[in-house]
């Protein structure tokens, strides 16, 4: 088999993978980033909003790669806005065609070693050490050997080929549902918000009270108007969608959420399917899920052009390049994010990345968990909960981490998983310069903690 040597590789290319690869590159590090797909970006190409990048009072906590992508984005004449969805948070919109080309650029910028089309299946472990990840494409095997690792496979394969100790969810518990995102292209956004000041009882609105700011709900569709875009969530237990459920012309879901994508093509992406798997790590059953979820885009899309003002017109314009995960693996870490750390917003002496999603747990059918994080604040995610136990040269960032599932139900953002990855890379950039051999455990927080702050991360000063 063929060798190759590395600093650092980082497994997976979505937010968390490319945070991570880039930030490692900018600290000197020679990265190789891996990944199975045949773009980069992740879930970040599907049209769903960057959540957990601003909390409810416009303030941002996540910086650095993030901001560099959304200069990238709009210096390519592509539509990028901060803005609120007047229920829970405050996220960015942005064009996931324009944010593919922005995310290739910003990667090879920064001199990271890009292995698309290839897959990680096995780890060469020598003690606490991963030494190498065997990855395989159409030339055969490679060993790629490295000092450090970065398991930003959102599912942790990396950690879980090398054995290392994972958090199940409790006996009876079902993960969370898997979806096809989709997008509509010629959505009329003036006859949609006008629909949406008709019928406030329609919509999910003024979930938070950092959101509310004690307005109506009638004042808050107005809010909505005002912004002037198709920012809109129908509720999936309120009339216009429930009798359709009853009905049958539509699937049992807890919201249909409307989010835009691009002015110039009047584009929304909509994330309203769902199917719940026993497994969601295995083909079979991603592939049955696959034909169920085409389906529902199908529905979903008939539903809103017969019953929504504004997408009479309007067309399926793009489905996600996979099904979406939401949940498969967590890792044990030397410290697992509660769920008080997220709901309490609290903030902590190791923190090297921000969340402020509420906890968002989708579950069968209408069900969805949806708790606000206190105050509209923001919570501090420790370096602890990005080391695996039993390896000392590994760090996860993104959807893998070590927390409880309610906390990992708020940290599982893709805004929170590009922070992680920022701090990850970084981390893995300082241990590699360290003594040899490289310890992620090593490396003073505080002092990682001031690097990332001046590559642009924000560590302190919000709420
Ligand atoms: C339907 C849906 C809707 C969501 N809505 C939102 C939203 O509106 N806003 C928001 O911020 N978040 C949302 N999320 C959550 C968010 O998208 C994810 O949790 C987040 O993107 C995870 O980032 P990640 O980098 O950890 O993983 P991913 O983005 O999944 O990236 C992991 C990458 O690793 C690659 N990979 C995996 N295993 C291997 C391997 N063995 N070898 C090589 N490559 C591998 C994958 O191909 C993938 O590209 C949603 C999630 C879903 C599924």
């Amino acid at each position: 088999m063929q060798a190759k040597k590395f600093d650092l590789v980082v497994l997976g290319a979505g937010s968390a993978g490319i945070g991570a690869a880039v930030a490692a590159a900018r600290n000197g590090a020679r990265v190789a980033l891996v990944e199975a797909g045949t773009a980069l970006g992740g879930e970040l190409l599907t049209g769903m909003t960057i959540d957990g990048a601003i909390n409810a009072h416009g303030e941002p906590i996540v910086g650095g790669v993030l901001d560099d992508l959304v200069a990238a984005c709009k210096a390519l004449g592509g539509f990028v806005e901060r803005l609120s969805d007047w229920r829970l948070i405050r996220y960015i919109a942005y064009d996931p065609e324009i944010m593919k080309i922005a995310v290739a650029q910003t990667v090879y910028e920064a001199g990271v070693h890009v292995m698309l089309y290839t897959f990680a299946d096995e780890v060469v472990r020598d003690g606490d050490r991963v030494q190498g990840v065997v990855v395989r494409n159409k030339t055969g095997r490679t060993l790629l050997m490295a000092d450090a690792f970065v398991d930003a496979s959102g599912d942790g394969d990396l950690c879980a080929l090398a054995g290392c100790p994972m958090l199940t969810p409790d006996a009876g518990e079902k993960l969370q549902p898997v979806s096809m995102m989709f997008r509509m292209a010629g959505v009329e956004t003036e006859p949609l918000l006008r629909f949406v000041c008709e019928h406030p009882e329609y919509v999910a609105v003024g979930e938070s009270d950092a959101i509310r700011g004690g307005r109506t709900d009638q004042q808050i569709v107005e809010e909505i108007r005002r912004q002037g875009h198709p920012c809109v969530f129908f509720r999936g237990d309120a009339p216009l969608l429930a009798s359709a459920i009853a009905r049958g012309e539509m699937f049992p879901t807890a919201l249909v959420m409307i989010q835009p994508t691009s002015a110039a093509r009047k584009e929304v992406c909509i994330n309203a399917t769902r199917v719940t798997l026993r497994d969601p790590l295995h083909p079979e059953e991603l592939s049955s899920a696959f034909r169920v979820l085409v389906g529902q885009v199908r529905q979903c899309a008939d539903f809103l052009r017969g019953n929504v003002p504004g997408f009479e017109a309007a067309t399926l314009s793009g489905l996600a390049p996979r099904v979406g995960i939401r949940e498969t693996r967590r890792i044990l870490g030397d410290y697992v994010l509660t769920t008080e750390d997220v709901l309490e917003s609290r903030k902590q002496p190791n923190g090297i990345a921000k969340g402020c999603h509420h906890v968002d747990i989708h579950q069968d059918g209408t069900g969805q968990i949806r708790i606000p994080v206190a105050d509209g604040g923001s919570y501090d995610i420790p370096f602890e909960s990005l080391l695996p136990q039993g390896v000392s040269n590994v760090a996860v960032a993104g959807r893998c981490l070590s927390a409880t599932r309610e906390a990992h139900g708020s940290a599982r953002v893709m805004g929170s998983c590009m922070a992680m990855g920022q701090a990850a890379g970084t981390a893995a950039a300082l241990a590699c310069r360290q003594n040899a051999p490289a310890d992620l455990r090593a490396v003073g927080v505080q002092a990682l903690r001031a690097r990332l702050i001046e590559q642009g991360a924000v560590l302190e000063g919000t709420r």
